[in-house]
Parts: C-alpha cells; structure tokens; sequence
C-alpha cells in the first residue's frame, strides 16, 4: 500500500529555509563567518564527490558523500562565481552551496577535492535527505548561471537574500527575479484496469512510462493534464486528480503528478513526441514492477527516483 503522506524522491532535506532570517545583511554574514557553517561544492551543475580512504569500501560499495569546502581554504572564495547560495538551517548548522564553475576542467583545486558528479548518479548512492538537499542547490544554481542578465532591460543582475533573488543593476529598471520553477503535469491515464503508457525513442529497451507535459500559459492544471493526454495518445480524459508532486531540477521543473479516467479508448499516437504508446493491463504492470535483472525486451517501468513510478506504484495499489 502507498500513502499519500509518503515524501517523493527528491523531497525531505528537513532544513529550515530561513525565509525571513535570510534577508538579513547581518544575520547571513554571521552565518558565513560561523565555524559550524558548511559549504557544499558544485561545479557546473554536478557535485564534486571525494573518493573513499584506502580500506574504507564495505559489502555495499564505497562510502559516497558530496564534499563541502573547508572554510580554511583560502583559495575558495576568490574561486566562487558567486556569494555562497543560503540554503537553509538544520538546528545550528546552516548550509551553503557554492559554485566553482569559474574553474577550467581539471583545476588543481578541483582535482583535489573530487570528481565532479551529475545528480541522477549520486542521488541513489546518498540518503535521501541530501538527496533532496542536492536536487534543490542543483535548481537554484541552474537558474542563477542562466540568469545573469535582465529579461526587461539586459542589464547585469546582482544576487541579493543570500542567492535567492536577483535584482537589475540598471538604476531605472531595479527589476526583481526570483528563482524559477516550471510547472509540469504528468499523468498516468487508466480505464480502471488498464492504463496507458508511451514510450519516447531515448528510453532504454523496453521502458514505457506515464505522459507528461509543461503547463501553458492561460492554463489550469487539469486542462493541460486533458490537452497533453489528447495531443500525445488521442485519449479524452476527465475525472483528473492530483496525487503527489516532485521538485525535478532538470533543469528547473515542478512535476505535478495526476491520474485520470479514459473516457474513449482508441490510441492516436503523436510520433514526434513518443515512439509508441499502448494500453497495459494491471497485471503486465504489476508483472513489470517486479521486474529486475538485464533488459531482455519485455515491459520496464521508469525509474524509482521518478514520480512516474509512484503514480503507477499508486494504481496497482488502488490508490486513485
Ligand atoms: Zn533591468
């Protein structure tokens, strides 16, 4: 049985924002200068990841954590793109991220604290705690690097509120930008025993999951569950329901997962956007869900870190 409570993949860093605190001047240089503060290394979106002391691997593989610059390197603040990211505070401790993305590939500096790493490779070897620590630096320095200018008047933008707005440096336009988020629906389609799912021509062999789509302006979020359903598989849906949500930082999406009830049947698959699309029965998909070992063609849910699982996971327990 699932329950709706059940956090997401991604979800459940357990810091405190600070959301008030954080736009203190003073209260955040207090905590930049707080021996107990930490400081999370990026490097061009991925995480630089310290390989284990000798005699350290276990049964399980070797001990993997993202490595956090030490405040007595003197070298790291003069290296940082921009001021330490305020992430939060758990307890006392408050935690940064900073980007080193101004180092050239294989710098000293790099190479000495470890190897740069993409999220969707470490996010399984981590807790999931810092697995949804690393899923929000990841979102947040990804929209600073793509937000340097203004989108009113091109002028160069400054980070103020401990990274968390940008503010136009053009006297006369002062413009705020906050971090962005893209609303996404992503919806599993069923007719109470069946459910549709497509598959796009990236997917490994025999892989089919749940239709999704971007919210478009003017838009609620159930006719943008009905019109993507529509474009990609021909369906009309209704009775759409809110599950569960992701924060997916690839680069800055909000998945907002949905079922819905088919109200026809007959598939009209859009080739530019899937490869195939078909109706499974529960029990192909329960069948797949228990599915390990090497990918020998037969039916492959999506992976386990993805909402997409968890709306099929919900259907086969009956939870719609
Ligand atoms: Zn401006």
């Amino acid at each position: 049985m699932t329950n709706r409570s059940q956090n997401n993949f991604y979800t459940g860093a357990g810091l405190d924002r600070a959301t008030v605190a954080r736009k203190q001047a003073d209260w955040l240089a207090q905590r930049l200068a707080a021996p107990e503060s930490r400081f999370l290394a990026v490097w061009r979106g991925q995480f630089l990841v310290a390989s284990p002391p000798e005699g350290a691997e276990t049964p399980e593989g070797p001990p993997v954590r993202p490595v956090y610059l030490d405040p007595g390197s003197p070298w790291w603040r003069e290296a940082a793109t921009l001021a330490p990211a305020f992430l939060g505070v758990e307890g006392d401790v408050a935690h940064f991220a900073v980007d080193l993305s101004s180092l050239e590939e294989g710098h000293p500096h790099l190479l000495g604290l470890g190897t740069p790493t993409e999220l969707r490779t470490l996010a399984h070897q981590v807790d999931r705690p810092t697995a949804s620590l690393l899923a929000y630096v990841r979102g947040l320095l990804g929209w600073h690097q793509r937000h340097r200018f203004c989108g009113v008047c091109g002028t160069v933008t400054e980070v103020i509120e401990g990274g968390h707005v940008r503010r136009c440096t053009n006297p006369d336009c002062k413009t705020l930008h906050f971090p962005r988020t893209d609303p996404a629906v992503i919806m599993l389609v069923h007719d109470g025993d069946r459910c549709v799912m497509g598959r796009q021509a990236r997917f490994g062999q025999g892989m089919y999951s749940t239709l999704a789509g971007f919210v478009e302006p003017g838009e609620s979020l159930e006719e943008a569950v009905a019109r993507e359903v529509m474009e990609e598989a021909g369906i009309q849906v209704t009775d759409v329901r809110y599950q569960s949500s992701q924060p997916w930082p690839f680069p800055s999406s909000l998945m907002l997962g949905f079922h819905a009830r088919a109200v026809t049947t007959e598939l009209k698959v859009d080739l530019e956007e899937l490869e195939d699309a078909r109706w499974f029965s529960r029990d192909e998909v329960y069948q797949a869900s228990l599915r390990r070992g090497p990918l020998d063609g037969s039916l492959r849910l999506p992976p386990a870190d993805s909402i997409a699982r968890r709306l099929i996971e919900d259907w086969l327990a009956g939870d719609v």
